[in-house]
């Protein structure tokens, strides 16, 4: 039995009930053979026994008190995966599906992620159940510091700085900030994506979205091609959508569709960001009101944003979001790229049909490494205690993005799978970490 198909085995063995781990760990380990076959020390080494274990994972009891005054009760999470290239880096996920299989998914890709980005950051997540939908800020605030109230001490700036990820943006980031330092006595960067007025960094908020169509400009360009005048369908309507979108329109593509979690819009018009802004990011409502704010608009409820016919995809919403079928959709419809803004938004077999056609497809860990690249740099600028111009920070997000583009390329060029981007960003971001951790010893 191969050294991948055992490692598999205990994973999907001693991991019941955990779907999305043993999902995510199944498309890493299939894609890295060559890079594990060409170099037996990593057996030996236990590397994979080691890296599909996180070093440390927190599971703790959240209490806050809601508006009537009742308590409530939500579980709270911390997954360390891996420090072998630096503290544990990302986001903290606030939504009612979050469980321990779920975050363990999330840190697990994040190793590789933030091995991409070449920064020196280790892979983590955390998260809770607790729904900030229709929640008053007050109501989240108290969550907010009940859950810092105990993750404070296991993070730091130099240990584990976690960041946003659904349901955490601005305001909870706020919110988590201040109880840190409150029961810390210390003014640090332990979180990113903070505001600008307490050691944020500029463009951390724009950075996933722009990052992705940073890739896919880069992808299209190495191919005699442009995302100029393509139309591109795009999931989600969160930061990640939004900034995507508002990057892909000042490249001269049209964006015809956004979505959420009730339904989807298609704007034969093109999609005007400033009335999906408005909606989402002040208003905190629901994407169908576009349609009836916006006459060339129309609102589908339920799923089937991607039977939209575009050039380039972007599902920009959760994990498995686009499915086989809708994967074969896009491709006869003559999608020809497609990048992943969420993470492992494309089931296994979704990527499979995707890998055997002429779509080029991007994944997640690569496509969305923006956001986590850009947080690094929030880091490097609250250790040098200075901050960085917009086009400073954004110009070096772009060479990142640019750089993980050929990173993996080569990566899939030297395994003979030239445009496998999952294998080439799977074997570029192990290698990294593998060899650091065959450098530390067993430990
Ligand atoms: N949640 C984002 C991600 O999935 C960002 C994490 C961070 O900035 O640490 O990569």
């Amino acid at each position: 039995m191969s050294y991948v198909q055992k490692v598999l085995d205990e994973v999907v063995a001693k991991n019941p009930g955990q779907p999305e781990f043993i999902q995510a760990v199944t498309e890493v380990l299939h894609s890295i053979e060559p890079a594990l076959s060409a170099n037996p020390a990593y057996e030996k080494n236990g590397i994979l026994e080691r890296m599909v274990i996180p070093e440390r994972a927190i599971i703790f009891r959240v209490p806050w008190v809601d508006d009537s005054g009742k308590v409530q009760v939500n579980t709270g999470y911390r997954v360390q995966f891996n420090s072998a290239i630096g503290p544990y880096k990302g986001g903290l996920r606030l939504h009612p599906s979050v469980t321990l299989g779920t975050i363990k998914f999330l840190g697990f890709e994040q190793i590789f992620k933030n091995s991409l980005t070449g920064q020196p950051i280790g892979g983590g997540k955390g998260g809770s159940d607790f729904d900030p939908k229709g929640k008053s800020d007050n109501e989240v605030m108290r969550f907010c510091q009940s859950f810092m109230a105990e993750l404070f001490r296991h993070i730091g700036r130099l240990t584990d700085v976690p960041a946003g990820d659904i349901g955490v943006g601005g305001r909870e980031i706020g919110y988590l900030f201040g109880m840190y330092k409150k029961l810390t006595n210390s003014y640090e960067g332990v979180l990113t994506g903070k505001g600008l007025q307490y050691g944020g960094s500029l463009a951390r908020t724009e950075a996933t979205g722009y990052g992705l169509v940073y890739m896919m400009d880069e992808l299209l360009k190495n191919h005699n091609n442009s995302l100029e005048g393509k139309t591109v369908v795009i999931s989600g309507s969160g930061n990640v959508a939004i900034y995507a979108c508002q990057k892909a329109q000042q490249l001269g593509a049209k964006v015809v569709s956004m979505s959420d979690s009730n339904g989807y819009v298609y704007d034969k018009d093109g999609i005007d960001l400033a009335i999906v802004k408005d909606i989402k990011e002040v208003k905190r409502g629901r994407i169908k009101e576009y349609a009836e704010r916006r006459p060339s608009a129309v609102y589908t409820e339920g799923k089937g944003v991607w039977s939209i016919p575009c050039d380039v995809a972007l599902p920009c919403a959760t994990q498995n979001e686009l499915n086989e079928e809708d994967a074969k959709t896009l491709l006869k419809n003559g999608c020809i790229a497609v990048g992943e803004g969420a993470n492992m938004p494309s089931t296994l077999e979704a990527t499979e049909v995707f890998l055997g056609s002429n779509i080029l497809f991007v994944p997640g860990k690569a496509a969305n490494a923006g956001g986590v690249a850009t947080s690094a740099l929030e880091m490097s600028q609250n250790s040098m205690m200075t901050s960085w111009t917009f086009d400073e920070v954004d110009a070096k997000l772009k060479s990142i993005m640019i750089s993980i583009y050929h990173n993996m390329a080569n990566a899939a060029e030297e395994i003979g799978k030239k445009d496998n981007f999952v294998a080439g960003a799977n074997i570029a971001g192990f290698k990294k970490v593998a060899d650091a951790m065959m450098a530390q010893g067993v430990v």
